[in-house]
């Protein structure tokens, strides 16, 4: 099957204004991602993280190269298009869960259907499983102000992948999480790939989260620095990436 995600010679500059200088913030990135990928994207502060998931998910634009997401050439989509991509094609995982704190956890999961305007019959299935996949059936009617973090985050989740997206994008996801929550989310998004063979990119500061992908791609100063896969024995990876971290901080 065709790559679900292709990057080429990505590369993002930041023009400041008044002659400043520029930062090169992604210098030259190329991967791919085949479907059903879970990968982990390191590297120190400020190595272009941030940006990247930016430029893959369509937040921000690259100043060249190419990011073609399930067969679509993003340069090539125009506004309007661009949104709806964006809207059914892309899930969004973020470090402050960002729910809306006046929906209830359901209408916080059904909200991009609604915004697609599905049929209410086929929204109340789709959100129903989802919630029951997610364990938090019980938690539909409640507010986002009183559930927990770790409650908080299946629900963005749920909500991140009700329109089947072609790929869902993590921004540390586990940022805003004691170790038991994390251990949780991290154990329902290794779900969401296994058991719904959802294609993962996660960018993650914390080696435990990031034992759980199945590749992790290390970026420094823009670049790739290396790649690493995972044999499946999650408490080796922990390791081998302690000490990569530790090598690229010098
Ligand atoms: P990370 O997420 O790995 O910490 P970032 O992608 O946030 O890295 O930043 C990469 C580089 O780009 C850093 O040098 C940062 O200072 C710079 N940078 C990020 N955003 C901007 C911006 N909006 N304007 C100018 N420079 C930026």
């Amino acid at each position: 099957m065709n790559d679900m995600i292709q990057v080429e010679n990505l590369t993002k500059v930041y023009r400041s204004f008044k002659g400043a200088k520029e930062v090169k913030a992604l210098d030259q990135i190329s991967f791919t991602a085949a479907p059903g990928e879970f990968i982990g994207i390191m590297g120190p502060s400020g190595s272009g993280k941030t940006t990247l998931l930016n430029v893959l998910s369509g937040v921000d634009h690259p100043t060249s190269g190419e990011v073609i997401i399930a067969g679509n050439a993003m340069d090539k989509l125009k506004r309007d298009a661009m949104a709806l991509f964006r809207r059914r094609k892309i899930g969004y995982v973020f470090q402050d869960f960002n729910l809306l704190d006046s929906l209830t956890l359901k209408e916080n999961i059904a909200l991009p259907l609604i915004l697609d305007r599905i049929a209410p019959k086929e929204i109340e299935q789709r959100v129903d499983e989802l919630m029951a996949f997610f364990g938090i059936a019980d938690l539909a009617n409640k507010y986002p102000y009183h559930v927990s973090g770790g409650q908080k985050q299946r629900a963005a989740a749920a909500r991140a992948i009700v329109t089947n997206p072609a790929v869902c994008f993590a921004d540390e996801p586990t940022g805003n999480l004691d170790s038991k929550s994390a251990t949780d989310i991290m154990g329902m998004l290794t779900q969401m790939n296994e058991e719904r063979a959802s294609t993962i990119l996660m960018v993650t500061h914390d080696p435990f989260a990031a034992s759980y992908c199945k590749r992790i791609i290390f970026i420094k100063d823009g670049q790739i620095n290396l790649q690493i896969q995972s044999s499946g024995d999650r408490k080796a990876f922990f390791d081998k990436i302690l000490e990569i971290l530790s090598v690229m901080r010098g």
